[in-house]
């Protein structure tokens, strides 16, 4: 995810607008819950500012990841906005901004972080999803078994039997 900045880095004040696809295989590949499917598109624009390059872009994508509840399949288009800055190496450098050096500014580790940052913990199918039986891991979306009333009688007998403890 290279950008040739040679028209912007003299100039300050100037605006590139760009647009790139990226192979999302070359990401980082995802975590163990997380994959994404195809490419990752990146649209924005670089802003010059006294050296100072503020980049400001949508990466789109899909993502492919189990849901955190019921564990099905689920794909999910996805789209992070990113507004990240980046100093020159030789520059005195604020903590939160990355670095560029020479006439290409490389933003992968910047569209990156932005995704992981974005991309929740808990992946769910949709909001309500039931999530999978604790007794017998059938999918509760799909079917509704008898477990969850058994152990609600099961949870009234202890509580008698508590009663009778006292
Ligand atoms: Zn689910
Ligand atoms: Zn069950």
């Amino acid at each position: 995810m290279k950008i040739d900045i040679t028209d912007i880095i003299e100039r300050d004040g100037v605006v590139k607008r760009f647009k790139m696809d990226a192979d999302s295989h070359k990401t980082g590949g995802g975590n163990a819950l997380v994959n994404f499917l195809g490419d990752i598109h990146i649209e924005g624009e670089i802003s010059n500012n006294e050296g100072i390059l503020t980049v400001t872009a949508d990466i789109l994508g899909q993502l492919d990841a189990k849901c955190y509840r019921c564990l099905n399949e689920i794909v999910k288009p996805f789209s992070i906005p990113m507004e990240e800055t980046f100093e020159h190496a030789n520059s005195s450098k604020s903590l939160d901004s990355y670095e560029y050096s020479g006439h290409i500014l490389d933003i992968s580790q910047a569209v990156i972080d932005s995704i992981y940052l974005n991309i929740p913990d808990r992946i769910l199918c949709k909001s309500e999803c039931k999530g999978l039986c604790p007794e017998c891991g059938c999918n509760l979306n799909d079917k509704d078994c008898k477990c969850r009333k058994e152990s609600k009688e099961n949870k009234g007998f202890s509580a008698l039997r508590d009663l009778f403890k006292e």
